[in-house]
């Protein structure tokens, strides 16, 4: 018997980039994506559903249990502190760095506390306690790059593709922090009580990757 299955995604990149990874798998969703405003979208299969949530709550559902799995960026699983999920796959998808960005001119080994502005508090502070830096974090929730050119912060903590929209506010990339792209995580109860359909996805899903 085929255990129901919820899978959590996040609109925009990465549900466009993965949808073709679940077509891999013969997941396919009923309704028009573009158009459809449903949170919990039916597939070609009744015992699997889509949730639609944000990018950042997609660990929080997968660790509750609230969904089997999810697809989610690894600066997202980092910040969260990955409790409860196992990550048995890179998607290889959303691809990018971390980066810790600011003004060419940035002091970054002044003696006073730098300010930076991020949305990846944890990751930023674990970061800096590791080079033995105390900083001030400042918590945005988006563009980030606006930060150091109103003196808000000295420098900013934020994903960078091919940064252009660093460039276009005058800053530079100024340390690589970590390379980034999007990872199936699976609650941990799921994948002991629904092992078998987990895994079966879970491979069919890395085929999908290898192809690619
Ligand atoms: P870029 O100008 O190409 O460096 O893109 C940088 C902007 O796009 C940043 O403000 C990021 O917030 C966003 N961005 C780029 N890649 C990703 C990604 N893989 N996941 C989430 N946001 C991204």
């Amino acid at each position: 018997m085929n255990s129901p299955l919820t899978i959590a995604l996040s609109k925009g990149r990465i549900l466009k980039e993965t949808l073709p990874l679940l077509a891999h798998a013969d997941i396919h969703p009923v309704d028009d994506l573009d158009k459809s405003r449903k949170l919990i979208l039916d597939t070609n299969h009744d015992a699997i559903k889509l949730l639609v949530v944000r990018a950042s709550d997609v660990p929080t559902y997968v660790q509750y249990g609230a969904a089997d799995l999810g697809v989610s960026g690894k600066d997202v699983i980092d910040e969260h502190g990955g409790d409860g999920l196992y990550e048995p796959l890179d998607l290889k998808i959303a691809q990018c760095k971390l980066m810790l960005a600011g003004p060419a001119d940035v002091d970054l080994e002044r003696l006073t506390r730098m300010r930076v502005a991020t949305k990846f508090v944890n990751t930023t502070r674990d970061w800096f306690a590791a080079q033995g830096k105390q900083v001030e974090i400042i918590k945005l929730y988006g563009s980030m790059e606006l930060a150091p050119l109103v003196g808000l912060a000295d420098c900013i903590v934020d994903v960078v593709d091919t940064g252009g929209t660093l460039k276009a506010n005058g800053l530079e990339p100024l340390e690589h922090i970590a390379d980034i792209s999007s990872r199936l995580i699976v609650n941990k109860a799921s994948m002991k009580m629904k092992q078998q359909a987990v895994k079966s996805l879970i491979s069919k899903i890395r085929a999908g990757v290898e192809a690619a």
